[in-house]
């Protein structure tokens, strides 16, 4: 079984369930909180040796990458990140310094975007560590963006440069520790207040964050709102390599569509609230049997690119 179908099978299973919260399928569950605005919470866990090799990252950063990861889903909503949990299993070689260290990583960002540690667990592990964080984000109702909002002539937009983070992995797992690359993978920037910023923006249609890389995450925003797209080849915005940039993972970058009449207006006022560019990247269709058509300079390209699936 897929990740995917995985995860369909356990929404299947529990819809009979009556709930005011919005479940699964988007990067965030949202409860209704108060009269016009609402919670969302998120959840990821980050394991050794399937996500991160102790011996290729410091315990500093991890405990950086850990929150910084689920801040980004609660970003991705258009959501203020509010509070967070977090449960930690680790052997007991890593119960001193080690966790001294990651704790400060993990304190040093929470402090960056004002974000209250409000509980969790801690237990011993006999087979490496594991780190499960939950993130509650704070929005108003109007400013939710969520995956199926996209619409049929809507232009895509890549919130910044894609695939630096795959270039880092594979530079890892050559034992490449130091490139450029891999301390990016080590150390994503989640586009945080920009997810709250384009969140109160009504040209804004559907987000999410990229985390399985384009190929992969934006079939959701396609299957979700029924529709298909082109995507610009030459418009990608990478350093690396397109393959990093399209099917790579760990980006934690935004991806989301927008009106195409205010998009120019979009990307300037953008670029001067933020000092960096967002990239138009391609166009929502109308649904068709392909789900993305891959252009290049407008010409059809018989290519197909696919991103991360954990299984
Ligand atoms: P993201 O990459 O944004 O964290 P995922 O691809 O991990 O999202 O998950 C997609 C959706 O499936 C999310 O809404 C998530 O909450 C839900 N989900 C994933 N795994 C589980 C699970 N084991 N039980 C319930 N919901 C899950
Ligand atoms: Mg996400």
């Amino acid at each position: 079984m897929s990740e995917f179908s995985f995860i369909e099978k356990i929404r299947n299973t529990f819809s009979d369930i009556p709930s005011q919260v919005e479940g699964i399928g988007d990067d965030c569950a949202i409860m209704p909180s108060g009269k016009d605005r609402s919670l969302v919470y998120t959840t990821d866990a980050l394991v050794e040796n399937v996500h991160f090799l102790t011996a290729a990252t410091t315990a500093r950063e991890l405990g950086r990458k850990a929150l910084m990861v689920n801040l980004s889903d609660v970003a991705a909503m258009g959501a203020k990140p509010v509070a967070t949990l977090l449960s930690i299993a680790m052997p007991k070689e890593k119960t001193g310094e080690w966790a001294e260290e990651f704790m400060l990583g993990y304190s040093e960002l929470s402090h960056r975007f004002s974000v209250a540690l409000i509980g969790g667990d801690t237990t011993l592990s006999k087979s490496g560590v594991m780190i499960s964080v939950t993130a509650i984000g704070e929005v108003k109702n109007a400013n939710i963006k969520r995956r199926r909002d996209a619409s049929a002539g809507d232009i895509i937009f890549a919130g910044d440069i894609l695939g630096d983070s795959a270039q880092g992995l594979k530079d890892i797992l050559a034992g490449d520790t130091q490139t450029l690359y891999a301390q990016i993978h080590r150390n994503p920037q989640a586009q945080i207040l920009e997810g709250e910023w384009l969140g109160a923006r009504e040209d804004v249609h559907a987000m999410m964050d990229l985390s399985d890389g384009l190929a992969s995450d934006l079939r959701h925003i396609l299957h979700q709102s029924s529709v298909s797209a082109e995507i610009w080849l030459e418009k990608i915005p990478h350093r690396t390599s397109i393959e990093n940039a399209l099917s790579g993972g760990e980006d934690y970058k935004l991806l989301f569509t927008a009106d195409e009449a205010s998009s120019r207006k979009l990307c300037s006022d953008f670029s001067e609230r933020f000092g960096y560019d967002i990239h138009a990247v391609g166009r929502i269709l109308q649904k068709q049997t392909e789900d993305i058509l891959w252009k290049e300079n407008g010409v059809a390209v018989n290519r197909t690119f696919v991103g991360f699936e954990h299984f």
